[in-house]
């Protein structure tokens, strides 16, 4: 007989999960694990990265996973070492004490709701900058102990992983997550299963698990639609963050928005206010309304004084085409019911997401927000100015200047944000005390006691930390995707401590013009490749799967790092998350900037560095309009003038700008060195830079504004407005209603003014006598005021708006007087303008009726 060579059936694998069983000694360890306090905390972070530090890496900085896989023989290792247990203990001390802080009561509680949240590299659950501040928000509330609870989504596959083809071609991989491995808890029920939240959609029900992230004191909570009590087609609602087609998008909203509110009843948790972030949560303020009108007996409009007065929209976006806007019949498909519920018809729903009512205008989700929120802000000052005149179409009365859109300038979550190394010196430096009074300037003036080669040290120590990480994480990857092992190790090798590194990181998305720098490729060339003055690029940042351009840009970026004279000199690190963006932020010299402005709304990796003493050069857009204003030698800037209507001529203008100012300035400026082998001038900008600028740039600062500007004001008035059930939001209805009644009928009797036309003069009296029939409407519930703008080279500019006085009332028939000095000279325009006039209405837009006069 002859032998086959080998016969084996197919093997019969089962399955098995070992985790490893912690001893008692390590159960400090596992509560530790399931708690993000360890994200911001030096100590607690470098306790999980000692148990194994290999593994640490590997697992993505995951705890949870890390003790999963930490192995017998090293867990036996563990507690047979005392000084780390010991080590253990004290740093889970520490833990207790923190979270045993209680919330403050002098504050209101908010509700947060966002897509997405950037907290740690663990948890996929956010894409870029809109979560990345979301996640530092919920971190300081916490250690700002501000009783806030957030609502958001458990993705099954996140925000794809980016990786890079031989070609430059951007790659995205969706990775499921197993949940049971991330530091996470599921919530359960009284009978200790998974609760299951129910969610009425229009024709079902679409179930939801939820998870709890303990954020410090803060809890967040997700929603999950991923298992097998939904349908396919509704496990797909939580799988991707901005992914799908707009009925997904209609869904996921819907879930955020509706589904989040019921999380939260189901939880038992109310709050005094509702923080929607960014458009995409605006919905919970109609399942918030349904709440009133069903539960509390409300009618609609009172309901919505309520409502209103207790919600605040933050917008971020500052073209009106990042808006989400659907379609009627989409929106009506999932919507239809809900005028029912509150006793409206569906033309009155759809016009609260309209710019122009009754037009045939998709619903908008950010006219929705502004509707049914009190307050909205911008994200910058200048983003503030962006959005009152991206908003002005709504309250077409009024000039943008005049809206009720203000602002809060996004900062950073300072213990996230700077190193280890960093929060060291500024400990030492500051005092323990100053994490709790991060935002106050004086402390941070104490960095000018540092002597400067201290400052120069602890510089370098981030950059070779940065080029470690570098050769260590890319080596593998670039060796797998790229090709070529000799090019890879050179350029490997070609990393320098000693050149000027300047960093580039964020979305590609095109208005953040990566492309500038390219823009002169020899002139490029020169400035990388001078012997005397080594500068290197490193590039890193994911495009949107659907953005073809922004991945073209990659792509071109590449193939330039390729090119013989730019071979380690401009290098592209792949698959920007927080963890390569928090070594970039501390491991360059420069973070350079350049958005076309102003589509930056605010940007905050700029913010991150300064924390790290690393300076910005920047176009004075979003957060740095305001940062580089703080102190002269702490940064650089490009201009705020826009010399060319054309893009791509200013784009070039702007590139030949980023160049020279490059060559002539920032180069001399860090390598003036002296003969200790650094630049004072360098180290005096960073002392300026982290003295003046960093302090106002803080998460710290932010809560406070938005506690200060928006949640007591609002939490106030609400409790006013609920008192004596209802009373006052009861009477305020009621007053709008009768105005609304009359207003069409209130009539001008009579405009007399003294006759100026073209040979006015400085100096000269202006009087206006106006007589208005009031229709029935009492005088008290008119204001009259006459509204000037200047014109100049066809331009218009509201410059003052003066108040009538009133002087008779003859039955309905007012006598208005204005009497004014004309004090400027130059052309203007004016008008009177007649509007309701009631002190417990929050600003002109709550009820924005205007009659012209
Ligand atoms: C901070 C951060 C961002 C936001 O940075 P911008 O300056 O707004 O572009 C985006 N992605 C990651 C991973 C970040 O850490």
């Amino acid at each position: 007989m002859k032998l086959q060579v080998s016969n084996t059936n197919t093997p019969v694998w089962r399955d098995i999960t070992i985790k490893s069983d912690l001893p008692s000694q390590l159960k400090p360890l596992e509560i530790m694990s399931r708690n993000l306090w360890w994200v911001w905390n030096s100590e607690g972070k470098s306790l999980f990265r000692d148990l194994n530090p290999d593994l640490w890496r590997s697992v993505g900085e995951n705890p949870v996973m890390l003790l999963q896989r930490l192995g017998f023989d090293r867990v036996q290792e563990i507690i047979n070492d005392s000084s780390l247990l010991a080590r253990i203990n004290s740093v889970y001390e520490k833990f207790q004490e923190y979270i045993s802080k209680p919330m403050r009561k002098d504050i209101p509680s908010v509700s947060y709701f966002s897509m997405e949240y950037g907290l740690c590299n663990a948890l996929k659950i956010y894409s870029g900058g809109l979560g990345v501040l979301a996640g530092d928000y919920i971190k300081e509330a916490s250690d700002s102990c501000v009783d806030m609870t957030a609502v958001g989504f458990l993705y099954r596959y996140g925000y794809f992983t980016q990786t890079l083809s031989m070609d430059g071609q951007q790659i995205a991989n969706y990775e499921a997550q197993n949940f049971n491995e991330l530091p996470i808890e599921q919530v359960t029920d009284e009978n200790g299963q998974p609760m299951i939240l129910e969610v009425p959609f229009p024709n079902h029900v679409v179930y939801s698990h939820v998870w709890r992230v303990n954020v410090g004191r803060m809890k967040l909570y997700l929603m999950d639609t991923d298992f097998d009590k939904n349908s396919e087609y509704d496990r797909q609602i939580t799988h991707q963050l901005y992914g799908g087609d707009w009925e997904n998008r209609i869904k996921q909203e819907y879930m955020l928005g509706i589904g989040g509110i019921l999380m939260l009843q189901k939880l038992g948790i109310e709050s005094d206010l509702y923080h929607c972030n960014e458009g995409h949560a605006a919905l919970l303020n109609l399942q918030r309304l349904v709440d009133y009108v069903q539960n509390r007996n409300l009618d609609f409009q009172t309901a919505l004084e309520i409502v209103r007065a207790s919600s605040l929209y933050t917008v971020h976006t500052p073209v009106p085409a990042g808006h989400d806007y659907f379609d009627e019949g989409l929106f009506g498909k999932y919507m239809g019911k809900f005028p029912e519920k509150l006793g409206i018809s569906w033309a009155e729903l759809m016009n609260m997401g309209r710019e122009n009512p009754n037009s045939d205008e998709r619903f908008s989700m950010s006219v929705f927000a502004l509707n049914t929120c009190q307050e909205a802000n911008g994200v910058s000052w200048l983003h503030g100015e962006v959005s009152k005149k991206m908003f002005s179409g709504i309250w077409k009365g009024y000039n943008w200047k005049e809206s009720h859109v203000g602002y809060v300038t996004n900062g950073v979550h300072m213990p996230t944000w700077a190193s280890s190394e960093w929060k060291a010196l500024y400990e030492k430096t500051f005092g323990e005390e100053f994490f709790l009074h991060q935002s106050e300037t004086d402390y941070w003036n104490k960095i000018y006691s540092v002597p400067d080669e201290e400052i120069w040290n602890l510089r370098m120590t981030m950059k070779n930390k940065f080029i470690n990480f570098v050769r260590r994480d890319f080596r593998e990857k670039w060796l797998k995707n790229q090709g070529d092992p000799s090019r890879i190790m050179s350029i490997l090798d070609k990393i320098n401590p000693n050149a000027l590194i300047i960093g580039f990181a964020r979305r590609f998305a095109t208005y953040k013009r990566a492309h500038l720098l390219f823009s002169d490729l020899d002139r490029l060339a020169a400035i990388v490749n001078n012997p005397q003055f080594p500068v290197q690029f490193i590039f890193s940042g994911k495009a949107h799967p659907a953005d073809g351009a922004g991945q073209g840009l990659i792509k071109r970026i590449t193939e330039i790092s390729r090119m013989p004279q730019f071979l380690g000199k401009i290098i592209f690190l792949e698959n920007y998350d927080m963890i390569v963006a928090k070594r970039l932020v501390s491991g360059v010299d420069i973070w350079l900037n350049t958005p076309t402005r102003p589509l930056e709304a605010s940007g905050t990796s700029g913010e991150k560095a300064e924390m790290n003493g690393v300076l910005n050069f920047s176009v004075l857009d979003g957060w740095w309009y305001e940062g580089y204003k703080f102190c002269e030698k702490a940064g650089w800037a490009l201009t705020d003038k826009r010399t060319f209507t054309d893009q791509a001529q200013q784009d070039k203008l702007d590139a030949a700008t980023i160049y020279s100012m490059l060559e002539n300035q920032i180069i001399p400026l860090y390598f003036a060195k002296n003969s200790k082998g650094y630049s004072p001038e360098w180290i005096e900008y960073i002392k300026n830079s982290v003295a003046k600028i960093a302090p106002n740039f803080t998460m710290k600062r932010m809560i406070d504004d938005y506690i200060e500007r928006f949640y007591s004001k609002e939490a106030k008035r609400t409790a006013l407005l609920k008192a004596d059930n209802f009373k006052l939001a009861r009477e305020i209805v009621a007053w709008k209603e009768n105005v609304a009644a009359h207003w069409d009928g209130v009539k001008v009797v009579s405009i007399d003014e003294t006759p100026l036309h073209n040979n006015a003069k400085t100096g000269d009296m202006f009087n206006i006598t106006i007589k208005v029939n009031t229709n029935g409407l009492k005088a008290s519930d008119l204001g009259l005021e006459c509204v000037i703008y200047r014109t100049e080279n066809g331009q218009e500019d509201l410059t003052e708006v003066l108040p009538f006085k009133e002087k008779s009332v003859d039955g309905d028939i007012v006598t208005y007087e204005l009497k004014t000095e004309l004090r400027e000279s130059g052309v203007f325009r004016y008008a009177y303008r007649l509007y309701p006039k009631n002190s417990a209405l929050p600003h002109r837009q709550d009820f924005a009726f205007v009659r012209w006069l």
